[in-house]
């Protein structure tokens, strides 16, 4: 008998579409325009890039206005305002965008502005560099005009407070613990173009000066026009030691389809990981034909899908069932 195991690890499409069902959404080539992005709270950010692709809108300009609402949703304790800090107490964030030229801007380490992917966009646009850090970035933002501010809310750092009991670090503990999810979002336009964004206040109770693979092109988000896009949530360390995004958009090249190839990404670091069970990651990714696929470690991975006629949230089928 086959086990779940035996299963999920098989690489057939028609393994996968035989799947739970969970997965028939994926193998279904959609109409453009199409924007994805993960998390519950990516519903939100999904109407607000829809907003933007159904006026003909380019997908840069959708991606950067949708993990906008994240970024500034309190709620939100992983993105932007009201994300939880790090463990000195300090919300720092990393964000990137690249679109379908294949220009990208990212920011690291970047405190005190409610909008890093805004910023990260700014460096893209406006320099000659990929990625500004820390004081720089800060300077950066500034000079453009966007205004600082104090991004720890009562809440967060309440639950920083209570932390500071026990100073546990736990980077990932799924389903029971809030402290990750990442907003990634990647979008197809009308004119049959890819961008994509990334943004995230980083894994909660981190050290000071940590930097995850959010803002790291290749790493939590690439996008290649003439394939497709790939992107990423949880473990930064293991989407940055595996170049995830990177890897997943080359196994489309290739002919994989996108679960296959995000499948392919967990495998990757599934085979590195003998304590596989401790961390999450999930991929995202889609191809120029507008199908998405997505896969995980864990199980609590979900991503929002927006195709004009319904805005939903996917279950992602994962390595351990
Ligand atoms: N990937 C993010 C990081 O490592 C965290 C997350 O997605 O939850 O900073």
């Amino acid at each position: 008998m086959t086990t779940r195991r035996q299963f999920i690890m098989g690489t057939g499409a028609a393994l996968t579409a035989l799947g739970t069902g969970k997965m028939s959404f994926s193998q279904e080539p959609k109409k453009k325009p199409l924007v994805i992005s993960t998390w519950r709270h990516g519903l939100a950010s999904n109407e607000r890039a829809w907003d933007i692709l159904k006026q003909k809108g380019r997908a840069i300009d959708a991606v950067e206005a949708g993990v906008q609402v994240a970024e500034g949703d309190p709620k939100v304790s992983s993105v932007g305002y009201g994300g939880w800090p790090d463990r000195e107490g300090h919300v720092t964030l990393d964000s990137c965008i690249m679109d379908e030229k294949g220009n990208a801007g990212s920011v690291a380490f970047l405190q005190n502005f409610k909008h890093p992917i805004a910023v990260a966009r700014k460096v893209m646009d406006d320099t000659p560099h990929v990625m500004l850090v820390g004081e720089g970035a800060r300077r950066f933002a500034l000079a453009k005009g966007f205004k600082e501010e104090d991004l720890l809310t009562k809440e967060a750092r309440a639950e920083w407070e209570n932390w500071l009991k026990h100073q546990e670090y736990v980077p990932w503990a799924p389903t029971t613990n809030p402290t990750h999810d990442t907003i990634s979002m990647l979008a197809l336009d009308q004119a049959g173009d890819i961008s994509g964004s990334c943004t995230t206040s980083g894994l909660a109770f981190k050290m000071h000066g940590r930097v995850g693979d959010s803002p790291i092109i290749g790493a939590a988000l690439f996008v290649d026009n003439e394939v497709g896009a790939a992107c990423a949530t949880g473990v930064g360390e293991e989407v940055m030691k595996t170049v995830g995004s990177f890897l997943i958009v080359e196994l489309m090249r290739q002919g994989m389809s996108p679960t296959e190839a995000c499948r392919e990404g967990v495998r990757r670091i599934i085979r590195k990981n003998p304590n596989w069970q401790d961390l999450q990651v999930g991929y995202l990714a889609m191809d120029r034909q507008g199908r998405v696929g997505a896969f995980a470690i864990l199980p609590d991975f979900q991503y929002a899908v927006h195709d004009g006629k319904s805005n939903q949230l996917i279950d992602v089928e994962s390595y351990s069932g």
